[in-house]
């Protein structure tokens, strides 16, 4: 009796399980190597949350006497805890936003399939405790054993097949929205209020995100639709047949993961947005997101321009989908890959900008030599002597009014050339560096930007 009493009210009692503590050990390698290797959307986020309650379950019976009940509750209500701290954006709330360790123990961004991941997980390891139980009484310890270490084996040979693979979903319905929206038009309706509904508020998650990063409103919709009518008339064609090009993008990014196997992959989202972006990016601990937006991309010698301005025209001009799919994609990959490259992007001189736009539109004119590149690299070829000269004097400059993001400033040449410059001092690099297997990842990973300049040899001569 006394004993009894002992276990409910005294001391936390102490033990040593061998068995717990493998299961917790092998755990945390799967976990391990989910962080590292998988970047999808399904196993990273879930399958880890999934996993994660039963790896804090197993690590406490390793070392703890407790009934396997009270365990799974607790780790349940800790793993509850955690995410609601994660609702009310405890790290920022506390001022740890750049606390780097606060920010992995808490993490951000709280969803409901994470309490249910912690959930399944937690009710997985209570019917293997009971089957484990029931058998333990039909068959020896041994099948037992054997049968654990099927389940681990499945486990891992799961996890590796996910590793490596082009796991990234393309979403395209936000397109088909416009469009049946746009048909819903008659005169006199009122467009805002449908392409509130038929397009804002049916928005795939992705392209929610993007309405909010890029602030697309159906006010503007309404507006651009109004002016452009003839704009938008003769854009259908190309854009369905856009978003029918899964296979082509599929292989693209296939033969971006051969020049550069570190790749890690991003979902695609295709819209028609308000003009704002033609192509973006989103990257949070949960997401990697490409945006394409076709009322740029899907521009081609069928369209009819002429309701635009000289500026637009030219953006028009340079359109080429493919290329900016595998542009963004690169952007993607310069913001996973290492602390140093981003902070150094963030930087306020020239050559940072000039780089970090360079190096993605070179990389995807390797992946993607076709189509049409825009007058901005005709004219940069003709003129690159000078441009050179001139780029020289103001790299390590601030400012980027004359080079890029220029569309309203810039008088009698291109905007944005300093993309163009940007991928030509990324090819010299190449062509340089050539020799070594991995100059692809020397490239997009840029770590130190005076030594790559000088490297590249570009400026001299
Ligand atoms: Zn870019």
């Amino acid at each position: 009796m006394m004993q009894k009493n002992k276990r409910f009210c005294g001391p936390i009692m102490l033990t040593f399980s061998l068995r717990y503590f493998l299961f917790a050990l092998a755990l945390f390698v799967v976990e391990l190597l989910i962080a590292l290797y998988v970047h999808d959307s399904f196993i990273r986020p879930y399958v880890g949350d999934y996993l994660v309650v039963m790896l804090m379950y197993c690590a406490v019976r390793a070392f703890i006497k407790i009934t396997p009940v009270k365990l799974a509750i607790g780790v349940l209500l800790f793993s509850y805890v955690i995410e609601v701290l994660q609702f009310f954006t405890i790290v920022d709330k506390l001022g740890l936003s750049n606390n780097k360790l606060a920010k992995t123990v808490i993490g951000f961004g709280f969803e409901w399939y994470d309490l249910l991941a912690y959930t399944l997980g937690v009710a997985t390891i209570l019917v293997l405790e009971t089957v484990n139980r029931l058998k333990t009484n039909v068959f020896s310890k041994k099948s037992g054993h054997t049968i654990y270490a099927v389940f681990l084996l499945l486990g891992c040979g799961f996890t590796r097949t996910c590793i490596g693979q082009d796991s990234f979903k393309i979403y395209k319905q936000d397109v088909l929205n416009f469009w049946e929206a746009y048909d819903t038009l008659l005169p006199g309706s009122d467009t805002a209020a449908i392409f509130q509904n038929l397009v804002i508020n049916r928005a795939s998650k992705p392209f929610k995100q993007f309405i909010i990063n890029s602030n697309i409103t159906s006010k503007n919709y309404a507006e651009q639709i109004r002016r452009f009518p003839k704009f938008y008339r003769s854009l259908r064609a190309t854009s369905l047949k856009l978003i029918d090009t899964e296979k082509e993008i599929r292989l693209l990014v296939s033969k971006l993961r051969n020049l550069y196997p570190e790749i890690v992959p991003a979902d695609i989202c295709i819209g028609i947005g308000n003009f704002k972006t033609g192509g973006t990016i989103h990257v949070d601990k949960k997401n990697r997101l490409v945006y394409i937006g076709l009322e740029y991309h899907a521009v081609d010698s069928n369209t009819i321009v002429s309701e635009f301005n000289s500026s637009m025209r030219e953006y028009f001009s340079r359109s080429n989908f493919f290329r900016t799919v595998i542009h963004e994609l690169v952007h993607v990959q310069q913001e996973t890959h290492g602390r140093a490259v981003r902070k150094s992007y963030h930087g306020d001189k020239l050559i940072h900008s000039v780089l970090k736009e360079g190096i993605p539109d070179f990389v995807a004119s390797l992946i993607y030599p076709e189509g049409n590149n825009g007058i901005y690299t005709e004219y940069g070829v003709q003129y690159e002597t000078e441009l050179k000269e001139k780029l020289k004097t103001e790299l390590w400059q601030s400012g980027t009014k004359y080079w890029l993001y220029n569309s309203k400033t810039v008088v009698g040449q291109p905007i944005d050339l300093g993309y163009f410059m940007g991928a030509r001092i990324a090819n010299a690099y190449y062509e340089r560096n050539r020799s070594n297997t991995d100059v692809i990842k020397q490239i997009i990973e840029l770590r130190q930007i005076e030594t790559f300049v000088d490297k590249s040899g570009y400026f001299i001569k």
